[in-house]
């Protein structure tokens, strides 16, 4: 018998931002001047989760994001927390852990999220905390990681729209290559510039990517690719911070006509996979 969230036929969201409360709010101050549309879901947690269970959500990745340095390890702190909040919860909360290159010790920060607060995934977002994947602040980082194989979900586009160009997917390759153990997954399929990013994603072997939406933008790739690489890709909303309702989201997922083995991987199974390889 499995506790809740555990169920192996659950869909795994991979990429939402349960962020601490002033954090949160001055990042919806930001979508709602940047952004004309309304955002499908209100900021409160528990709210989030209730209306991504009911669509059939058993886990999802918190993923927070450092916009300066020396605000990581308190972030990390308050994702171990939000992770605890909700253990037994219909959703189960994976708790992503955050670094920015300026911090002190990047390496150390990412290690006492790891040990002390036991999170599994790490996120940079390239943009808000403008800086390069490969910024050489970050190599130690990437050693911890690749070591213990976490997975790094990495914002790559620097434009305020949330978009990536085909250029900005460069540092990877020089970055895999440096450092070849290493998961990365390219967020949001390096949107606009998806098929490069698929490029990667088929290139090399520690490179996915996930297909959540820009804001208002459903992801766009080619389904045939789609499938074939499905064990690479990954599910995600980026709820709360998006225009489009987790029913919409998973509706463009299931209207791709992929095979069942390959909507079972991306709604879930290279999630589970993944997590369940790191050490
Ligand atoms: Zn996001």
């Amino acid at each position: 018998m499995e506790g809740p969230g555990s169920g192996n036929n659950q869909i795994v969201d991979a990429h939402v931002h349960l962020l601490p409360g002033k954090l949160s709010e001055k990042v919806r101050a930001f979508f709602h001047e940047h952004i004309e549309s309304e955002l499908a879901f209100p900021l409160d947690h528990a709210t989030v989760l209730e209306m991504l269970a009911g669509s059939g959500i058993g886990m999802v990745w918190s993923l927070p994001y450092a916009h300066k340095p020396g605000v990581a390890a308190g972030l990390n702190a308050a994702s171990a927390e939000t992770a605890r909040r909700f253990a037994g919860n219909a959703v189960q909360v994976v708790g992503g852990a955050t670094v920015h290159p300026g911090d002190s010790d990047t390496r150390a920060v990412v290690r006492e999220a790891r040990e002390k607060y036991d999170l599994k995934v790490l996120k940079l977002h390239c943009s808000v905390g403008d800086f390069e994947a490969d910024d050489p602040r970050l190599d130690g980082v990437w050693q911890f990681v690749g070591e213990r194989r976490m997975p790094v979900v990495v914002h790559l586009g620097h434009a305020v729209s949330g978009r990536t160009a085909a250029s900005e997917l460069e540092p990877l390759h020089r970055l895999v290559n440096r450092f070849p153990l290493v998961r990365v997954i390219i967020a949001h399929c390096g949107h606009r510039a998806g098929p490069q990013a698929l490029d990667l994603v088929e290139q090399y072997p520690g490179i996915y990517a996930d297909l959540t939406p820009v804001v208002t933008e459903p992801v766009e790739v080619p389904a045939g690719r789609v499938n074939k690489l499905a064990d690479k890709l990954l599910f995600g909303s980026d709820a709360p911070n998006t225009a489009i309702g987790i029913e919409e989201c998973l509706a463009h997922i299931r209207s791709m006509g992929l095979s069942r083995a390959a909507e079972a991987a991306i709604l879930g199974g290279t999630a589970r996979r993944l997590l369940s390889e790191v050490l």
